[in-house]
């Protein structure tokens, strides 16, 4: 059994309904620690991204574009009134919409991507992109002003050692900015499963590691010695046409919002001063 990355507990019990909907591998499942409440696999088994995977990210709708635009330019500029001017660097960054967002606005980018397919594309759009992962990757100490780093904790088997990591790159005054699922619990999709419709399986949850909560996420940013200054559980500003679904949307999104019960976690975290690279 493998120990809570989180508070190195090794008391878990197994949650059934949590392993249906994550679609994880054969002889995997979703256990909750004890101490802390954090949900993770175990095992974990590693998947293998196929070339697949990346290239489903050049087929995104025109909708899903503007609604990844709208959605990461409400995040930075919720990032300028809190972070100092700089470098920005995105881990994870795909093919480079975050990036272009930022670099719009005055932003100095650089971007960290494990795809060779995705940051080729990156790098054709005139980004300076590094292909690796997190814990292979090396930045100088304190070189970047902010962090992004969108849907990829959860696809780290150390979540709190890869945060630490993050936090050696960061000037004292910068900022890290995450988003990961908030998965099995958002209230839109307990609304429509009191109306009768299941709770969707979700096989893209397949590949992930850890299942984080609101506290869950700020306890590890906590142990990372980040200090949390927002966490929020947004539902983004979706496209919808329809005026009276819309309205619905609109209602679900404010409850969600005051409940902290959205489909995704933000957090906002700046370094401990003091606690050392
Ligand atoms: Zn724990």
């Amino acid at each position: 059994m493998d120990a809570c990355q989180l508070c190195g507990g090794i008391d878990v019990e197994p949650r059934p309904r949590e392993t249906a909907l994550a679609c994880l591998p054969p002889g995997s499942g979703v256990v909750r620690c004890q101490g802390c409440g954090l949900q993770f696999a175990s095992p974990q088994v590693m998947p293998t991204y196929e070339a697949d995977y990346y290239h489903s990210f050049g087929r995104y709708s025109a909708d899903h574009v503007t609604h990844m635009q709208r959605l990461f330019r409400g995040r930075l500029e919720r990032l300028a009134r809190v972070a100092p001017r700089g470098r920005l660097l995105d881990v994870g960054c795909a093919e480079g919409l975050f990036m272009t967002e930022a670099r719009a606005r005055g932003w100095n980018v650089a971007g960290l991507e494990l795809s060779k397919w995705a940051s080729e594309q990156a790098r054709e759009r005139g980004f300076d992109v590094r292909q690796g992962s997190v814990d292979d990757a090396d930045f100088p100490p304190r070189s970047f002003a902010v962090i992004h780093m969108s849907h990829v904790l959860e696809h780290l088997p150390r979540p709190v050692t890869s945060l630490r990591k993050l936090r050696s790159w960061l000037a004292p005054k910068g900022v890290l900015a995450l988003e990961v699922p908030y998965e099995f619990y958002d209230l839109g999709e307990g609304l429509l499963a009191l109306l009768g419709r299941p709770r969707p399986a979700k096989p893209s949850s397949a590949s992930h590691f850890f299942f984080f909560s609101p506290r869950t996420l700020s306890a590890c940013l906590e142990r990372a010695a980040f200090r949390p200054l927002t966490v929020r559980t947004p539902r983004d500003p979706y496209i919808v046409r329809h005026p009276a679904k819309r309205l619905v949307f609109r209602a679900v999104g404010m409850a969600e919002r005051m409940l902290r019960r959205g489909p995704v976690i933000e957090a906002l975290a700046r370094p401990i001063d003091g606690a050392g690279a």
